[in-house]
């Protein structure tokens, strides 16, 4: 039987409510067999995230337990060089049949910055994308993506098909809440009660993290 499992790649520094929601309503859009969350080492076009890959990769594993489909994948973290989502996704690939389906879970701005990604063309030979759109997103992709988009894209995103090479949009419900601001709030002694599951704030508190001090 094929399967069908999405990725959501990210610093999760911490992992949050927007991060899960949208991971949970791509998993029930699609009947995903697994959506994994991967943590990345060093991402390639980010600064250092503000607490080590044990931290993060706990809380991804506390957010995400008895939350099937939602996954953990820890292959990044166990690399020793950057982490680019195309090495990922050979080696996911390799784990895999060929039919099964591979769907990368990108946000709006991601995908605009799609081109300056490691060998971004080759993307496509091993996933789908599928883009997180919301209502205050461009409507464009920007040049450099246009004929990709054009020659790839498909209209209903429920009509993906094949193992890989397809470009789909999809709405999501907006929740206006990123990992920094949940550093600021910390930082600044203030809660961040409800904006993460209360397991990972268990275990923010307990390690102290992302205190002013440290
Ligand atoms: P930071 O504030 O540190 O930049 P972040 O909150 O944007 O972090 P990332 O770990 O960079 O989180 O995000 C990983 C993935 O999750 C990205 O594809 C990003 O678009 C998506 N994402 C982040 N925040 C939200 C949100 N509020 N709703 C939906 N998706 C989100």
């Amino acid at each position: 039987m094929v399967r069908r499992i999405g990725i959501l790649g990210g610093t999760f520094d911490p992992v949050h409510i927007g991060h899960l929601r949208g991971a949970l309503e791509v998993a029930e859009m699609f009947d995903l067999d697994e959506l994994r969350l991967i943590p990345n080492a060093r991402p390639p076009h980010r600064e250092t995230p503000s607490c080590s890959a044990e931290d993060r990769l706990a809380m991804v594993r506390l957010a995400v337990a008895d939350l099937p489909p939602l996954a953990v994948d820890a292959r990044e973290l166990e690399r020793d060089r950057p982490s680019y989502t195309l090495d990922t996704l050979i080696s996911l690939r390799a784990e895999l049949a060929a039919e099964d389906q591979l769907l990368l879970i990108v946000g709006w701005d991601a995908f605009c910055g799609l081109p300056t990604w490691h060998r971004w063309e080759e993307l496509l030979d091993y996933c789908h994308i599928l883009v997180l759109q919301r209502p205050d997103a461009g409507s464009e992709a920007p040049q450099a993506l246009q004929d990709v988009v054009a020659a790839r894209s498909v209209p209903d995103p429920q009509a993906l098909a094949g193992a890989a090479g397809q470009i789909a949009f999809v709405w999501q419900t907006p929740l206006e809440v990123s990992a920094t601001q949940i550093r600021q709030l910390l930082a600044s002694g203030k809660s961040v009660r409800f904006l993460v599951p209360d397991a990972v704030l268990a275990y923010i508190n307990a390690h102290g993290l992302y205190r002013a001090s440290n």
